[in-house]
C-alpha cells in the first residue's frame, strides 16, 4: 500500500509537468494552389511555455542544447515554428495515417536550424572551420558519442542550414539575357533532372568565397535534399523578413519550405528499414514520394506529373534507366520518385500509397533500382495486388517502357 502511494505522488507532478500545451504563431505554410502564405497557426504537444520544445520535438539553433525561445527574434521564431509546425504533421501522417510503429515510438528528436556544421560519424559536429554548409537540410544518424572527447551520444537529428543568397549574375551563364531564375529553371528542366537542382546552380556559380577561402562548388555540397522536381517548388520559397520573392537571387532556406521538412521527417520514418547511412537514389526516391503525399497538393502532384524525367508528360527528355542511377552522385536524380509516383498512379491514390510504404520492408539502404527495388515492387504487388498477375504484368510493362 505504501509504495503504491509513493508511486501515485511521484506521478503526480511528472505528469502536470509533461502536459501538453497549444500555442499560436506565424509559419509558412502552403494554399490550394500550392503559393508559400505566412499565417498563424497552432503549435501543439508543446512541453515547454516559453520554447520551441515539445514531446516529439525540440528546436534549436546551430549546436545548441537549448530550445529557441518565442521571445528570440522574430526571423528565428518564425522558421522555428514553421519547421515545428510542418514536423508535427509529417509525424502525424506517419502515426496515425500510416500506422507506423517506428515513427510512434521515437522519442523527442533534436532538430537544428540554422546550423552550418557538417556532420561527423565520430564527433557529431565536424570542426567549425570544415566547409560549412548552406541552402540545404539532412537527416544524421544517431550516434554512441565519444566519451573521451567530451561528445555526449544524439539520437536521430535534422539539421536545417542557414540559406545564402547567390545572385544570379554569380551564376555561369553565358547569354546575360538568360540571367533570370524562371529562365534558369527553364534550362534545368531541359537538360533532365538527372543532377540535383543545387547541384545544377553551384556547378554554374563561379567559386564561392567563404572567409577568403575559395570553395570548390562540388566539393561544398555533401548532401542535398530531395529530388529536383521536388526541390523546384521549394526554391526561394519565401524571406520571411522582406516577405519578398526575388528572380534575381537564389537561395534554398529549407527550414521554412514544407515538402523539404516532410522530406527529412520521411527519411526518419523510413529508417526501420531504410537506415540512414547514405544517400541513394532509392531512399531520396522513398522519402520524395512521402514528402508528396504528406504535402498532399493537387498542384503539386500536377508539377511532378508533368516534370519528372520518368514519365513527365512535359518533361524535354524522358530518362530510361541508367546504371549510373545506382550511384551516390546520382541519388537526387528524380528517376526512382518518377517512378514510385508513375507506379501509384496504376495501383490507385490509396492502395499505391499503402503499396509504397509496405515496400519499404523488401528493401535496405544498399538495395538497387534494377535489383531489390523492382523484386520488391513484385513481391508486394503478389502480397497486396487485388489480382498479382495482371497487376504485375502492368507494372512490368511499365517498367521494360524505361528500360529496366
Ligand atoms: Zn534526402
Amino acid at each position: 500500500m505504501k509504495t503504491k502511494l509513493l508511486l501515485v505522488t511521484l506521478l503526480v507532478p511528472t505528469l502536470s509537468f509533461a502536459q501538453s500545451l497549444e500555442r499560436k504563431f506565424e509559419a509558412l505554410i502552403r494554399t490550394e494552389k500550392n503559393k508559400p502564405v505566412v499565417t498563424e497557426v497552432v503549435l501543439k504537444d508543446l512541453t515547454s511555455a516559453e520554447a520551441f520544445e515539445g514531446a516529439h520535438f525540440k528546436i534549436v539553433r546551430g549546436k545548441s542544447d537549448e530550445a529557441i525561445k518565442f521571445t528570440d527574434d522574430k526571423a528565428l521564431t518564425f522558421r522555428a515554428a514553421t519547421t515545428y509546425y510542418h514536423l508535427t504533421k509529417a509525424r502525424e501522417y506517419f502515426v496515425n495515417h500510416m500506422k507506423s510503429k517506428h515513427a510512434a515510438a521515437i522519442p523527442q528528436m533534436t532538430i537544428r536550424i540554422d546550423h552550418t556544421n557538417q556532420f561527423s560519424e565520430l564527433g557529431h559536429f565536424a570542426h567549425d572551420n570544415m566547409e560549412p554548409q548552406y541552402n540545404n537540410a539532412l537527416t544524421v544518424p544517431a550516434g554512441k558519442g565519444l566519451e573521451s572527447r567530451g561528445v555526449k551520444p544524439w539520437g536521430t537529428e535534422i539539421w536545417f542550414r542557414p540559406s545564402k543568397k547567390i545572385h544570379v549574375r554569380d551564376l555561369r551563364v553565358n547569354n546575360t539575357a538568360n540571367r533570370e531564375m524562371q529562365v534558369l529553371m527553364k534550362q534545368f528542366r531541359n537538360q533532365t533532372h538527372m543532377q540535383s537542382l543545387q547541384r545544377f546552380l553551384l556547378t554554374t556559380v563561379l567559386a564561392l568565397t567563404e572567409d577568403g577561402v575559395s570553395l570548390d562548388p562540388k566539393e561544398s555540397i555533401i548532401r542535398t535534399v530531395g529530388a529536383s522536381v521536388i526541390i523546384e517548388v521549394g526554391y526561394q520559397a519565401f524571406d520571411p523578413i522582406t516577405k519578398a520573392f526575388s528572380r534575381k537571387w537564389y537561395w534554398l532556406d529549407t527550414a521554412v519550405v514544407p515538402e523539404i521538412i516532410y522530406h527529412e521527417y520521411a527519411h526518419v520514418a523510413l529508417s526501420d528499414h531504410l537506415v540512414l547511412s547514405h544517400s541513394t537514389a532509392i531512399i531520396e526516391g522513398m522519402a520524395d514520394f512521402f514528402a508528396g503525399q504528406i504535402a498532399n497538393s493537387p498542384e503539386l502532384a500536377k508539377h511532378i506529373k508533368k516534370y519528372n524525367t520518368y514519365s513527365g508528360k512535359d518533361a524535354e527528355r524522358k530518362q530510361d534507366y541508367m546504371i549510373q542511377f545506382e550511384m551516390t552522385e546520382y541519388a537526387n536524380t528524380d528517376f526512382v520518385f518518377g517512378m514510385l509516383w508513375s507506379l501509384k498512379e496504376i495501383l490507385g491514390e490509396e492502395k499505391g500509397e499503402a503499396f509504397m510504404f509496405d515496400l519499404r520492408k523488401k528493401l535496405t539502404t544498399n538495395s538497387t533500382i534494377r535489383g531489390q527495388l523492382i523484386e520488391g515492387i513484385l513481391q508486394t504487388c503478389e502480397e497486396s495486388c487485388a489480382s498479382p498477375f495482371v497487376d504485375k504484368l502492368r507494372i512490368l510493362k511499365a517498367l521494360n517502357l524505361r528500360g529496366i
